[in-house]
């Protein structure tokens, strides 16, 4: 019954949805960084 949450990033799976954030920030921050940066950088 316990609902997963899943990182759309990497498919790891967690018990709640503060984990998963807290996970993405962690483990995919440069990716999420680089998607701004990109836009920066387009000049
Ligand atoms: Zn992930």
């Amino acid at each position: 019954m316990a609902q997963q949450y899943k990182c759309p990033m990497c498919g790891a799976t967690f018990g709640s949805q503060s984990e998963l954030e807290e996970h993405s920030k962690k483990e995919h921050a440069k990716e999420m960084q680089k998607k701004s940066q990109s836009e920066m950088r387009s000049q």
